[in-house]
């Protein structure tokens, strides 16, 4: 029997249960544990442990800790939070999970392609109004960010007949997909873009980065989508792009405060779309497996899998 590996987030009781029991299906040789539930050898002996949203008080009791496993995609809170801790910090690539992205952005785009926020305007006021079509290969999608999401986004867009830009820090080869990279690149994407996506990350490079001086290099009436984090962009310079009528639509998912508040002006705005950060929730059955997947490689052979890289944030 190997080492006890905790639980630690801050979901409620039945959630943890749920992960515990979903993960040791996959892991019978290990023994999961929630944190609230260990004695104190048990956390000192622990070496790796999975977690979600942790708080970190508890991750900070976990004193001998060689690496920690999220079954989150995205990591800035863990870096931000934990960043100084001396064990490595692996987050979930699961290829379900870029599947579920890449079809919400399909989704997305297809909702500001086909004029959809518009007609939905029309209605509201008793319109018949038929609006100009343009053809998909007409139209030209930008994807920010084309890691594990952004990349399965760009691929199916293109798939589908969009024509697709996209950009990230190391410049990357997708089929059928045009990408750039540093900043010339991102002001060519951006230029390009008459629906723009953000699968950025929040680092310190991307927080506030999609601001007044980008949206005005987007071609006229551009919409946006953001499924990356919410301080990836100026809330404020977006909404002022959206009043100018500068830019026709954004489709939120994401924002600074999650859950959004109540008396936030983004709920009533016109022209945005407020999603609950639904774009691609992890799927408990095949993260639990590439977790599991990844815990028995380590204890096998010694070996971590890709980690997250503190410096870059991600
Ligand atoms: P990832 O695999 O780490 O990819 C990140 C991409 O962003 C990479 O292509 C990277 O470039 C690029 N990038 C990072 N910093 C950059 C910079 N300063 N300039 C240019 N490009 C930069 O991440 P992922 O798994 O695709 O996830 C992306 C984000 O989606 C997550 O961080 C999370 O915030 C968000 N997310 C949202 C949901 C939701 O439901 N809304 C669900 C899961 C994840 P390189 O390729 O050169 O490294």
């Amino acid at each position: 029997m190997s080492d006890i590996i905790p639980f630690v987030s801050q979901l409620d009781m039945h959630e943890e249960q749920e992960w515990i029991e979903a993960l040791s299906a996959h892991l019978p040789d290990e023994k999961i544990i929630r944190f609230a539930n260990l004695d104190n050898s048990e956390k000192l002996n622990a070496k790796i442990a999975i977690v979600a949203n942790p708080n970190p008080k508890e991750i900070s009791e976990l004193s001998n800790l060689t690496w920690i496993h999220s079954v989150w995609a995205g990591v800035e809170r863990l870096v931000s939070e934990l960043g100084n801790q001396p064990f490595e910090i692996v987050r979930l690539i699961d290829p379900e999970l870029a599947r579920t992205m890449a079809e919400a952005v399909l989704a997305w785009s297809l909702y500001l392609h086909r004029d959809m926020p518009e007609y939905a305007q029309q209605q509201r006021q008793r319109i018949w109004r038929e609006l100009p079509y343009s053809k998909m290969s007409d139209r030209t999608v930008g994807v920010l960010g084309l890691g594990t999401l952004g990349s399965a986004s760009a691929q199916l867009l293109a798939e589908i007949g969009f024509n697709v830009i996209g950009w990230s820090r190391s410049q990357k080869q997708i089929d059928n997909v045009e990408t750039r990279s540093g900043e010339a690149g991102l002001i060519d994407v951006v230029s390009k873009s008459d629906i723009l996506v953000n699968l950025l990350p929040l680092t310190d490079q991307t927080r506030g980065l999609i601001n007044t001086s980008v949206l005005e290099m987007l071609p006229e009436k551009a919409g946006f989508i953001n499924f990356g984090r919410g301080a990836v962009v100026v809330t404020d310079d977006l909404i002022d792009a959206l009043d100018r009528e500068r830019m026709s639509h954004a489709v939120l998912d994401v924002f600074e405060q999650e859950p959004l508040q109540n008396d936030n002006p983004l709920w009533d705005h016109n022209s945005i779309t407020v999603l609950p950060h639904i774009s691609a929730p992890t799927n408990m059955e095949t993260a639990s497996e590439i977790v599991a997947e990844n815990i028995v490689f380590y204890r096998k052979k010694g070996i971590l899998p890709q980690t997250v890289n503190r410096q870059r944030g991600y």
